[in-house]
């Protein structure tokens, strides 16, 4: 599979009859309906039986090109982000197929697209979490379960998102993609309140384990865009991964950057530094759904790290994470002087 130029559209789409009770619910049935794409019910959105495919391996291929339109019956976020005080609830799931995604994981049976139509509801709840830590700023993260830039050109719903947020005086919101359909949301009115980041890695990561997924290029660009139309800006650099050369790799993707991103936007600018780990039952799910990945997920070269419920994770020996933060932070200081790198982990 190649990166993604085009937009994301759905071979298959379901809906809850319920969801057409909501403005954007309806929006979306009668913009969809005028496609030729085959429209079926569900009950809910987290009980779909009936995907095409004769097996596991093509049954998960369809899951990430089919979308449910549902509603989120869940209101409470999740709250265990080193980004966020709090993870908003837009979508779950995502077309990208990049091989070390914990979604594979945490998705389990459920690896299908879900955009949920009550978005009133959701930023109610959010609402009610920024009274909760008033006078203190609530962050909000939408990508927790989802890259939601690659499904909003069709929902709008972080658009929406967006503009709540912009419109009060303690909410932020942050996400980050790895996609470049972003012009509908240039002029969102944002308020400087949401900070817009793009995931970038070395050429490497990108043409082995990040199929699926807009070209780096292309991120770059769209990461301009956004920035020229006034959002904070950061680059999320996940996972950071020790592969055959990966010193001059990250070099050249720092180079890349600094060569593209005109000076006047980079005053302030954010860097997340994420290395690569996983757990025992993510490399199991990781080898069924891509059996011919060249991800390296050997126990013993790696650190274990006690984890929560039991399910520890394998990162980097602490000398390789040393010399990885080390000389990519070295990189980030010597080219982006006024950006400030949020953390390693
Ligand atoms: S783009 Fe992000 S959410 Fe989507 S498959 Fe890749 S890592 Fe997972």
């Amino acid at each position: 599979m190649a990166g993604a130029n085009k937009p994301f559209m759905p071979q298959l789409i379901y809906f809850e009859p319920r969801a057409l009770e909501y403005p954007l619910g309806k929006e979306l049935f009668e913009k969809f309906s005028k496609l030729e794409v085959e429209i079926r019910e569900t009950t809910s959105h987290n009980q779909i039986r009936d995907l095409p495919g004769e097996n596991d391996f093509q049954k998960y291929r369809t899951a990430k090109s089919t979308l449910v339109v549902g509603i989120r019956k869940t209101l409470k976020f999740d709250s265990s982000k080193p980004s966020a005080e709090y993870a908003i609830p837009l979508a779950t799931g995502c077309m990208g197929h990049c091989h070390y995604c914990y979604l594979q994981t945490t998705l389990g049976s459920k690896p299908y697209l879900r955009t949920y139509v009550n978005t009133d509801e959701i930023f109610a709840q959010a609402e009610k979490y920024m009274q909760e830590r008033a006078p203190e700023i609530t962050r909000f993260e939408a990508s927790c379960t989802s890259d939601i830039v690659g499904i909003d050109h069709l929902t709008h719903s972080l658009k929406k998102a967006i503009e709540f947020f912009g419109a009060t005086e303690l909410g932020r919101l942050r996400f980050t993609t790895k996609y470049h359909h972003v012009d509908h949301l240039l002029d969102a009115n944002h308020q400087g309140r949401t900070r817009f980041r793009f995931s970038v890695n070395s050429h490497y990561v990108i043409k082995n384990f990040e199929l699926g997924t807009s070209p780096l290029e292309e991120r770059i660009n769209a990461a301009i865009k956004v920035a020229e139309a006034g959002y904070p800006l950061g680059f999320i650099v996940a996972p950071l991964y020790l592969h055959k050369d990966w010193e001059e790799g990250y070099r050249e993707l720092f180079d890349i950057l600094e060569a593209k991103i005109p000076k006047h936007l980079t005053n302030d600018l954010t860097f997340e530094l994420i290395q690569h780990r996983f757990t025992k039952p993510a490399k199991r799910v990781i080898e069924k759904n891509y059996p011919k990945s060249k991800l390296e997920m050997n126990e013993e070269e790696r650190k274990y790290k006690w984890g929560r419920y039991g399910i520890g994770k394998y990162v980097y020996q602490d000398d390789q994470a040393t010399k990885l933060r080390e000389t990519v932070e070295n990189y980030i200081q010597t080219m982006f002087p006024n950006a400030k790198i949020e953390y390693f982990t």
